[in-house]
């Protein structure tokens, strides 16, 4: 057995990392590790610029390891496979997610819910299978147990299909198990960014009624005339949030700030649910009148499993779903990371990592 990080890791790579909680990321030569039986080694097409990205690379969250290689939303080329590899072959077109391991044997990975396992890994700021540091997707190459590679279909463009992987799976998914599916029904988007705008047109495409709710008045011509949405709440407009009240069957919520919960409740029916997926850094106030009083439901979702986001990029290839990106050069990144922290981007920042990553 090697001994030493060298010896384990014989692959040279090339990314961009950051060092400390300025969050800087700067070009950063590694190696990524040997080919396992079970691998499967991708060349980096494109990468999404997550928000979580952001929170990473400052340490928002406080359990960020240096140095830190973010980016979850990666589409790449397969370029080698291990021996047990029969779904995967050299020239695939794929894609990796948010996760690139999990024990494979708890509840939640026997229902293909591994992103629920307690001991998953995740793609980058996590303890990968060899015990070093898992380095994610603003780089060159990447190699990942087969499990958690994703078929990434044909027609779905790689460039604005890669935010799929975070956030179309991240809306997706809650939408599927709480059943906030049915047509004709009438979805509240609550926050309109990387994860609300896709929101929207799964939303759409799952015949719904869909109206953002938002605290941006500016971003109601985008949000009927470029994203399809049938009617836009500004948030700061009492009036209309009187008349909205008791109109929506569910909202899904992906504000990532402190905000009002009952303000939200409030614009729900009978029965009717709200899902939280955005992940603010304080606690909500919840009063549970609001919920009794008309057999209310909140429930929250953390992004979804392997088979499932599949079947999401299935759906979203059959829709012709996308992100609508910004996609940038690597040493755009810095600039783009601070408009992101603005939300000065619609809606999200990819990263044309194989034409720019490298030095030459
Ligand atoms: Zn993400
Ligand atoms: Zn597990």
């Amino acid at each position: 057995m090697a001994t030493n990080y060298e010896d384990q890791h014989p692959n040279k790579a090339f990314g961009w990392a950051a060092h400390d909680s300025s969050g800087l990321l700067s070009p950063f030569p590694f190696s990524r590790r040997e080919n396992g039986v079970d691998d499967v080694a991708v060349k980096i097409l494109f990468c999404g610029v997550c928000h979580s990205d952001l929170h990473a690379l400052k340490n928002e969250w406080g359990v960020t390891r240096y140095p830190l290689i973010p980016g979850h939303e990666v589409v790449g080329l397969v370029t080698k496979v291990g021996a047990n590899v029969e779904k995967f072959k050299a020239g695939d077109r794929v894609g990796v997610g948010v996760i690139v391991g999990s024990c494979m044997k708890c509840e939640a990975c026997n229902q293909d819910l591994e992103n629920y396992c307690d001991k998953l890994i995740f793609t980058y700021n996590s303890v990968d299978w060899d015990g070093t540091n898992a380095f994610g997707g603003y780089s060159d190459s990447i190699v990942v147990h087969q499990r958690y590679v994703l078929r990434f279909p044909d027609n779905l463009p790689a460039d604005k299909g890669a935010p799929l992987l975070c956030a179309g799976i991240t809306v997706y998914s809650p939408m599927k198990y709480y059943g906030m599916t049915e047509p004709g029904k009438h979805l509240g988007v609550a926050g309109l960014g990387g994860l609300g705008h896709v929101a929207v047109k799964i939303g759409k495409a799952f015949g719904l009624k869909v109206t953002v709710i938002s605290s941006s008045p500016g971003k109601e011509a985008d949000a009927i005339d470029c994203l399809g949405a049938d009617a836009f709440l500004p948030t700061s407009d009492p009036a209309k949030v009187q008349a909205a009240m008791g109109s929506i069957d569910y909202i899904i919520d992906t504000i990532s700030a402190v905000h009002s919960l009952p303000l939200l409740l409030s614009l729900l029916k009978l029965n009717g649910k709200l899902v939280a997926v955005g992940l603010p850094n304080k606690p909500l106030d919840l009063p549970i009148f609001p919920l009794v009083l008309k057999r209310r439901l909140i429930g929250g979702s953390d992004f979804g499993g392997i088979k499932e986001t599949e079947e999401m990029l299935e759906f979203c290839a059959k829709h012709g779903i996308a992100a609508d990106v910004e996609v940038i050069k690597m040493d755009e990144i810095n600039t783009a990371l601070e408009r992101l922290a603005k939300s000065d981007v619609k809606y999200r920042f990819v990263i044309d990592v194989a034409n720019s990553v490298s030095p030459k």
